[in-house]
């Protein structure tokens, strides 16, 4: 890959504004690329505390700044938002889009590159019953947060409008299915809503009440940290009110509960009206997209089994890097994003310098969860931490990656308030969140019908003129 060859600088685009995208780009800062970062938001997501949005801790603005301003400074990067739908790996191009409306056509750009690094990220796995999304939210977006922090708020709310018992109880019963790290934080922040800061606020009913139940199919909590780390944080989650039931698998999810099966095989079902999906990923659809025109292998979660050096098998100048990524013994997680995205961007300029690419070498830098406030555990290593210790170190390493100086202040005030006081500054909930599903929807719906009715359309066009120029033909013949 040499520059002088060509007449343009080298195009790299990037997919994806997440851990990895971002830290492909800023490592290129001194490259001579192009860069072009394409992503289907205008933020960099600090997704680790999503939870906080959801529950009212932070505001979206603080762990979800705008990728525009973070490469602001950056003179070889430029920012595109758009949802990729398409990449061609033959004509090395990426078509883009940003939705239209109803009466406002999409608008579609195709960005050219010469090398591409797709960091898409995952999305939310119902472990192909999709259905269940309508009412039992993920938590891998912006949107889904606040989504979920109006479903939560509003169900409180719907207890204390309603004079019927058993419609209160199904509003007073919360479930999280999931118990990894996110199922935990929010089925321990959900408890300390409805233990601290709700407590009084409502005179119809006592917040105190909510059942907060967590349904893993796993016979432990946190099964990744251990047996001991699991054990402690089961036990501190029962003690501020989280019901645990393990070995419980989710069977059905509707409007109105959750009917999962335990161990014996007997089936129950949970009246409830707020749910929380929090159990499973699938890579990004442009895997199979990528698969279809590589032959690239793809894992059981979709994501694309990568060559050492984090590249497609075959494909040189195509990076694959995050939670897309099927690389052994690297989690989903932070860190491996980061790290990839940064071998990506060390391979790229290694290019240039005509030096061989060299196998991605990944640093396992420890995992942690918080329970409740004061209370996290903690694996760094062979170290364990439980208990306060662990979440001051959370709370170190939580603000020492959260992108931007301003960020790092309002968080830390933030958390001032919500940890010492029992208020929260952030549960402000408006009639669009708690109908974004419903209402996206539809929207998509919608503008897929008019997607298809104006393909029809086009195909009907340009078969009238074939049509016409085919009439007289016939007539003279
Ligand atoms: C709720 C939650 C809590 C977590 N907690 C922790 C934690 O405590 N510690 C930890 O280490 N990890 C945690 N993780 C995992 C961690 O956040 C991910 O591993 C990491 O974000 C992966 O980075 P990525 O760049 O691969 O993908 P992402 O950060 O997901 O970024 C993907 C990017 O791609 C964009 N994108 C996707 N599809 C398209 C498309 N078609 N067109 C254009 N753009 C697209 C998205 O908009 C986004 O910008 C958590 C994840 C979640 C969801």
């Amino acid at each position: 890959m040499s520059q002088d060859a060509q007449q343009t600088p080298h195009r790299v685009v990037v997919i994806g504004s997440g851990f990895g995208g971002i830290n492909v780009v800023q490592s290129l800062e001194k490259a001579p690329v192009q860069i072009t970062l394409i992503a289907k938001t205008t933020h960099h997501l600090f997704q680790p505390l999503l939870y906080q949005v959801a529950t009212g801790i932070l505001s979206e603005g603080e762990i979800a700044p705008p990728t525009r301003l973070i490469l602001a400074k950056q003179k070889n990067a430029k920012v595109l938002l758009g949802d990729v739908e398409q990449i061609d790996t033959a004509s090395k191009t990426v078509v883009s889009r940003i939705a239209g409306s109803r009466r406002r056509p999409a608008t579609v750009v195709t960005t050219p590159y010469d090398t591409l690094v797709i960091a898409a990220g995952a999305d939310q796995s119902y472990f192909g019953n999709d259905h269940f999304s309508e009412f039992a939210p993920g938590m891998k977006t912006i949107d889904d947060a606040l989504e979920l922090r109006g479903r939560i708020v509003g169900a409180f709310e719907l207890a204390e409008a309603t004079n019927d018992p058993v419609e209160q109880e199904r509003a007073l019963t919360f479930v999280v299915v999931g118990a990894g790290p996110t199922g935990v934080e929010v089925a321990g922040q959900i408890a300390e809503l409805a233990h601290r800061t709700f407590k009084g606020a409502f005179k119809n009913i006592d917040a105190r009440q909510a059942r907060i139940i967590l349904l893993d199919g796993a016979p432990a909590v946190l099964p990744p940290m251990g047996k001991k780390l699991g054990e402690k944080a089961q036990k501190h989650l029962e003690k501020i009110g989280v019901e645990v039931r393990l070995d419980a698998i989710v069977v059905d999810v509707d409007q109105d509960g959750v009917t999962y099966k335990d161990k014996a095989g007997a089936l129950h079902t949970i009246a409830t009206k707020c749910k929380v999906w929090s159990a499973g990923v699938a890579a990004s659809p442009l895997g199979k997209q990528l698969a279809a025109q590589t032959g690239v292998e793809l894992d059981r979660a979709g994501r694309v089994v990568v060559d050492k050096d984090l590249s497609v098998p075959g494909h040189p100048d195509i990076f694959v890097v995050g939670d897309m990524a099927s690389v052994p013994g690297v989690p989903g997680m932070a860190q491996g994003a980061i790290q990839g995205g940064k071998h990506a961007a060390k391979m790229i300029k290694g290019d240039f310098k005509g030096e061989p690419r060299k196998p991605f070498k990944y640093l396992d830098k420890g995992s942690m969860s918080t329970i409740s406030r004061f209370s996290a555990v903690a694996k760094v290593w062979k170290f364990e931490f439980s208990g306060f210790i662990a979440w001051v170190l959370w709370l170190f390493i939580h603000l020492y990656y959260l992108v931007g100086f301003k960020n790092r202040v309002t968080t830390i005030f933030s958390w001032l308030g919500a940890f010492i006081t029992p208020g929260r500054a952030q549960l402000t909930i408006t009639h669009q969140q708690i109908q974004a599903r419903i209402a996206l929807l539809e929207r998509n719906a919608i503008l897929r019908e008019q997607a298809e009715a104006a393909a029809r359309g086009a195909e009907e066009n340009s078969a009238a003129p074939a049509a016409e120029a085919a009439a007289p033909k016939a007539a003279t013949n």
